[in-house]
């Protein structure tokens, strides 16, 4: 189906939308170009001020744009509401510090005065999926518009009435027209977009496929690019680990956005001599969670964004049993109601070559793998093509130095659950993408590093 939204808890077909025509984007990408010839002198108080205002209208319509996300994608209401919360952060921190992140540096060299000096690059297309829908684009959107960027928003095709609400809050926010704008297009028109001269970088996050292949355009034209992809995240459980917190924290790390996270924990690498405990409480945990409608609010988990999704993810649990799994809580589609419901899944003694240990499961499904100690532990963590998070826990100061030095991912979480936080950097290695979000280092990533030499 094109572009529509449709609900994922009932399977009902809410509103459909046109995908923009030729002469419609080249218009947009117009406007684009022109707003950023003016934008980009704003001064940098005012363009604080802009974001500070979207902060505030996210923080006053909260639960208006939480249902919607709820309503278009399936999240619990009560985490649609938090994702709204954590975008009038990310505007408020790089309105704070932006300008310290974007001021000169002065460097001593032979000159009588050398520095460096940040500048934007201009219209930036952002590709972003279903999953975060407000987070993913306001996390790209508060540095690149606080820079001097302006933003062009292809997001995925099953969110158009968020992408639309997020447009509509720039302009209210009091952002200039053009200097952020949604395009309702299918992934089609991507490449073409990047053969534009007046595109000057692009952002991916989603898959690996559509990073590579939007990678592969912007390459050709020589444009900057930032991917954020998949991940396989380990969550290592060490003997020494305090239990019930990491198992109580294990369940919320894999069932985050009901299972629909690229740093969710997808694989639970547990020593051996806490492994039996650890399986019965996991379990336990699981069988009580409560799946149904995200809008209630005794709702754990609700359904996957859209049928694809749910049928992928079945494929590939049942493709793991059929190589040798074993299912020890869950395993199947809800069948008894209409809507994309997967039950809450543990799978164990998984194959090397299955599916579940060599692929993303984005749905609520845990794989546990047992290992003797931490040298086995670090290397099956490692033992994947991802490396966006890991998280480990152990209270061995030794066993703790050791993970954060050899665990292959963009962060490394000792006794907590991997998050982002706009005052980190956030990124993967590996098949994972590559550049930074959030943090000082990603508002350096849209932006002409200037050396300034003057004699
Ligand atoms: P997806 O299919 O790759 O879609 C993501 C976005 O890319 C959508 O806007 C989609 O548009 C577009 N797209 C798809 N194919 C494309 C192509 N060939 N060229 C250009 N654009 C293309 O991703 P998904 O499966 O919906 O999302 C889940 C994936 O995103 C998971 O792998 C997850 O781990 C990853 N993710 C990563 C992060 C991170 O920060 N690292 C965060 C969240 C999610 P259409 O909708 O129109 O197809």
């Amino acid at each position: 189906m094109g572009i529509a939204s449709v609900n994922p808890t009932t399977g009902e077909i809410i509103q459909t939308f046109e995908s923009l025509a030729a002469a419609e984007i080249e218009a947009k990408l117009d406007l684009a170009q022109q707003a950023f010839v003016q934008y980009r002198q704003v001064p940098i108080t005012q363009r604080a001020q802009w974001l500070n205002h979207a902060a505030k209208i996210l923080d006053q319509e909260r639960d208006r744009f939480g249902k919607l996300m709820t309503l278009e994608m399936g999240k619990t209401l009560a985490s649609a509401i938090a994702e709204v919360e954590k975008c009038a952060w990310v505007c408020r921190y790089y309105a704070d510090h932006g300008a310290e992140f974007l001021a000169d540096v002065a460097v001593q060299t032979d000159a009588s005065h050398s520095f460096i000096r940040y500048q934007p690059l201009g219209p930036v297309l952002a590709v972003m999926p279903w999953n975060f829908p407000f987070w993913q684009v306001f996390r790209f959107a508060a540095p690149a518009l606080m820079a001097g960027n302006v933003g062009l928003l292809k997001h995925a095709s099953n969110v158009p009435q968020t992408a639309l609400a997020i447009e509509e809050i720039f302009l209210q926010a009091g952002f200039p027209q053009g200097v952020f704008q949604t395009l309702l297009i299918g992934s089609d028109k991507v490449a073409s977009l990047l053969e534009d001269e007046r595109v000057k970088a692009a952002t991916l996050t989603g898959s690996e496929a559509a990073g590579a292949s939007l990678a592969a355009a912007a390459g050709k034209q020589i444009k900057k690019t930032v991917l954020e992809l998949g991940g396989s995240d380990p969550f290592i459980i060490l003997a020494t680990a305090d239990l019930d917190t990491a198992v109580a924290t294990a369940v919320a790390a894999r069932m985050i956005n009901n299972g629909q996270s690229c740093i969710a924990a997808k694989r639970f690498i547990v020593a051996e001599a806490v492994a039996d405990q650890l399986e019965q409480l996991l379990a336990e945990k699981f069988k009580a969670l409560r799946v149904g409608d995200p809008m209630e609010a005794s709702t754990d988990i609700g359904p996957l964004a859209t049928p694809s999704i749910l049928a992928d993810l079945d494929h590939q649990v049942q493709t793991s049993v059929e190589k040798g799994a074993r299912v020890l809580v869950g395993g199947h589609p809800l069948a008894d109601r209409p809507g994309n419901f997967y039950l809450p899944t543990i799978l164990t003694d998984i194959p090397p070559s299955s599916p579940a240990a060599q692929e993303e499961l984005f749905g609520p499904v845990a794989m546990l793998f047992r290992v003797p100690d931490i040298d086995a532990a670090i290397h099956l963590a490692n033992n994947t093509s991802f490396g966006l998070g890991a998280s480990a826990w152990t209270n061995v100061p030794e066993e703790r130095d050791r993970l954060v030095e050899e665990l292959e991912a963009g962060a490394v979480f000792i006794n907590s659950m991997v998050k982002s936080d706009p005052r980190l950097p956030f990124g993967g290695t590996k098949r994972s993408g590559y550049g930074r979000e959030l943090g000082i280092q990603g508002m350096h990533e849209f932006v002409n590093v200037k050396t300034v030499w003057v004699k």
